[in-house]
């Protein structure tokens, strides 16, 4: 199983970190043991003073592909989820200044923070997914899926250029404005429409 992350999908977000936009999905890996197991505190990890929370839409792969047309892309998952893409800002800046990969700030363990309840796509309108991040019950992150600038179907008909999507991959969409720094105490909830996805205790 494999984590595919997608950077700057939301025009705010990306102006807010002050970074450009591409006209083509900006992408790197996270790896399966990023993934928080279920029901356990995110644990602020020692090697970083600013850890960031970035809430986004996750897509659930339910078939192989390679090479999918974007016709064909929303026949590959059926349904939508929600998680955090844990980011170590600090350490993604130093990155950034040296011009060196972001695995570090990106992959460490507990960094994919996901529901475990997934919604079928028949229940959403997927170019209208209202979504939110709440900090000690404070909404902190508001976004939609209309403001993606690559949808899912576009995102898989790209990534299935260079990754054999298989079942079981998980895509992290790309999260809104809003993005801040999580201090231990705190609680996260996510919500889709105004359903909770999940609860984390920051630790
Ligand atoms: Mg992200």
């Amino acid at each position: 199983m494999k984590i595919i992350c997608i950077g700057r999908n939301y025009l705010n977000h990306a102006k807010e970190l002050g970074n450009s936009i591409s006209n083509e999905p900006l992408f790197f890996l996270k790896p399966e043991t990023a993934i928080q197991p279920k029901g356990h505190p995110f644990f602020i990890p020692d090697f970083s003073d600013n850890i960031h929370y970035e809430v986004e839409l996750v897509v659930r792969i339910n078939k192989s592909g390679k090479h999918i047309a974007e016709k064909f892309a929303h026949k590959y998952y059926s349904k939508i989820g929600l998680g955090i893409d844990f980011t170590a800002r600090d350490i993604q800046e130093e990155c950034k200044a040296k011009g060196l990969p972001w695995e570090k700030a990106k992959g460490f363990d507990g960094s994919a923070q996901l529901s475990r309840t997934f919604i079928d796509k028949s229940k959403l309108e997927l170019d209208n997914i209202p979504f939110r991040l709440e900090k000690n019950g404070e909404q902190v992150q508001i976004g939609n899926s209309k403001d993606m600038l690559f949808n899912f179907d576009k995102i898989i008909s790209y990534l299935s250029q260079f990754y054999t999507l298989k079942i079981g991959d998980l895509i992290y969409t790309g999260t809104p404005e809003g993005v801040g720094k999580v201090i231990a105490g705190e609680t996260l909830k996510g919500f889709i429409t105004d359903k909770e996805m999940f609860k984390v205790v920051v630790k």
